[in-house]
């Protein structure tokens, strides 16, 4: 599914119309979440425009090959100089993801909200929303399109990072005939595809090793083998050596259990936090699960950040999941 004629001239008009924008997506940034910010960043240099990168958190170090993605800044880091009038914000499912980001913005900010995520509730002040989409890069590369803007291999790059990232490697059910199809444009600009996949898909550092035998350790199932958690906390990173983006793909362990309908991964922030992440087999929705604690995401891959210790949320969330088995 496409964004209509009518969305993608209203984007366009904000684009043109103003200036010196702050271009933001979610806290701890994702494949799709970075390579959207590098095309927004490309199309707004196309357009002759300034504008600023930020997020909460670091660019996952194995993206460093992208090309600017050290020029989006880490707000953790290094704080901005100044609050933002016109603000685009790419891949966020709400307001609350863009984390501290939206401290500096403009008490009378315009917001460009780009995103693909059903739970999206629409806070821009203008929207470009398309939950068929498998990445908000694959909603920009349509609008590139549009624009008749020409890629070249370093944002074809991008674009295709973002897909198969956010398609699990092109397997996913939203890997749909269009993102073959882009996928296919995309390598006529002579991206590496087997080269990412490897690098982003298959290959693991040893402390994120260390980190997937611990939290493998602890593996829980439900009495019915339905649903199954690990549980990640600070001495967990500690005794790994793991950083965050270590993380990513724990969660499909629990998920790719034979029977398993949702697989979860808890990971403790602090005293009182918990983050969720949650994969369905399919029958379950997870967006709603989700969506129900104040999180979001896709039907079968949502998250959320809760307030509790991590035996209470642990034990709200299976209990929620048990419900709608
Ligand atoms: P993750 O488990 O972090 O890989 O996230 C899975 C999906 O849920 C992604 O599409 C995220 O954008 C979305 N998601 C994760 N956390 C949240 C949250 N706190 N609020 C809204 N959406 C989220
Ligand atoms: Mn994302
Ligand atoms: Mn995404």
């Amino acid at each position: 599914m496409q964004a209509n004629e009518q969305e993608f001239r209203q984007v366009e008009q904000f684009l043109k119309d103003h200036d010196d924008f702050l271009v933001v997506s979610h806290v701890q940034p994702d494949g799709d979440a970075v390579s959207s910010t590098l095309v927004v960043g490309w199309l707004l240099s196309c357009l002759g425009k300034n504008y600023v990168m930020v997020n909460e958190g670091p660019i996952p170090q194995r993206m460093s090959y992208l090309l600017h993605s050290d020029r989006i800044m880490d707000l953790s880091v290094t704080p901005l100089s100044k609050p933002y009038k016109h603000i685009i914000c790419i891949d966020c499912a709400d307001f609350r993801r863009v984390g501290k980001t939206s401290d500096y913005f403009a008490s009378d900010a315009e917001i460009l909200n780009i995103d693909h995520h059903p739970t999206n509730d629409g806070f821009g002040s203008i929207n470009l929303i398309v939950p068929g989409a498998a990445a908000t890069v694959q909603v920009l590369y349509d609008f590139v399109k549009w624009l008749n803007l020409r890629l070249d291999h370093d944002i074809a790059t991008a674009i295709y990072t973002g897909l198969l990232t956010d398609t699990g490697g092109f397997r996913y059910s939203s890997t749909s005939p269009s993102v073959m199809a882009i996928a296919s444009d995309l390598l006529k600009y002579g991206v590496d595809g087997p080269g990412l996949s490897q690098l982003l898909l298959e290959e693991m550092t040893l402390p994120q090793i260390r980190l997937l035998t611990i939290a493998l350790n602890g593996l829980q199932m439900s009495e019915d083998g339905k649903i199954s958690w690990v549980t990640i906390d600070d001495e967990d990173m500690k005794q790994s050596g793991a950083i965050h983006e270590d993380l990513e793909g724990i969660v499909n362990y629990p998920r790719n259990i034979q029977g398993v309908e949702v697989g979860l991964l808890f990971k403790v922030i602090d005293e009182n936090t918990v983050k969720v992440s949650m994969r369905s087999a399919g029958k379950v929705d997870v967006a709603a699960v989700a969506h129900s604690f104040g999180g979001g995401g896709h039907v079968r891959a949502a998250g959320v950040r809760m307030q509790g210790s991590l035996a209470e949320v642990v034990s709200q969330i299976v209990e929620q999941v048990k419900s709608r088995l």
